[in-house]
């Protein structure tokens, strides 16, 4: 999952960023909100954590030229305490949830994981079954047979992107948007690497590839 976040503060930015990124998101950090409103039309992201005091253009105003120009993505937006219409109007611009300041790191993971859940289109259903459950705090994932593969933080982000997207076709170039950061190492065939890898620990039958294609997470294997 990749995830915008747009805060100015850098004190507590770099630390919510370090959060995020143990528990398997990619992120980007703006610090000021021109900027910030581009990156999000212009890149895919999965979630966006909107402060609405930033420099430049308020969280409010990003908020509001999104909506009104087709970006639809879920965005949190983090408030003043207290502040009960800045929620008012962050909610009437176009926001799917809000977190006062100051907040728990562990309250906003809890609101992203919820506002994810409550946008996929399909439910992650091998994470609710059991069949095949991710360990966050390990960051391992737990097999069908009750073995626990231990993963590596890309190996790790890419099985929780395929759980949360099952059995629908998803390009190399699709997955590389999603998974990877915007500076970071964008090659997509590293991609089959990491499915290679991922196969050997979660079984063959698990991810298929559609030649030319992509890659299809199979939520029910029958072999
Ligand atoms: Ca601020």
């Amino acid at each position: 999952m990749r995830l915008l976040l747009i805060e100015d503060d850098i004190r507590l930015a770099p630390e919510l960023r370090r959060s995020l990124k143990r528990v398997g998101y990619a992120v980007d950090w703006i610090e000021n909100g021109i900027d910030g409103e581009l990156q999000a039309s212009i890149e895919p992201y999965d979630i966006i954590i909107l402060d609405l005091g930033l420099p430049g253009r308020s969280g409010l105003d990003v908020l509001q030229n999104w909506r009104k120009d087709g970006v639809h993505t879920p965005v949190i937006i983090l408030t003043a305490r207290d502040s009960w219409h800045e929620r008012v109007d962050g909610l009437k611009a176009g926001a799917d949830d809000y977190l006062g300041k100051p907040f728990h790191t562990e309250e906003l993971l809890a609101r992203i994981d919820a506002l994810i859940r409550r946008h996929q289109t399909t439910e992650p259903s091998t994470l609710i079954s059991g069949e095949l459950k991710l360990d966050e705090s390990k960051q391992s994932v737990i097999c069908a047979d009750g073995k626990i593969e231990q993963l590596t933080a890309m190996e790790y982000r890419l099985l929780r992107y395929l759980l949360y997207h099952p059995d629908r076709v998803l390009s190399k170039s699709h997955l590389t948007d999603h998974l990877y950061e915007e500076d970071g190492d964008r090659d997509s065939n590293v991609i089959e690497v990491y499915v290679n890898r991922l196969r050997q620990k979660i079984g063959k039958a698990r991810i298929e590839t559609r030649r030319g294609q992509g890659y299809i997470y199979i939520s029910h294997p029958t072999v």
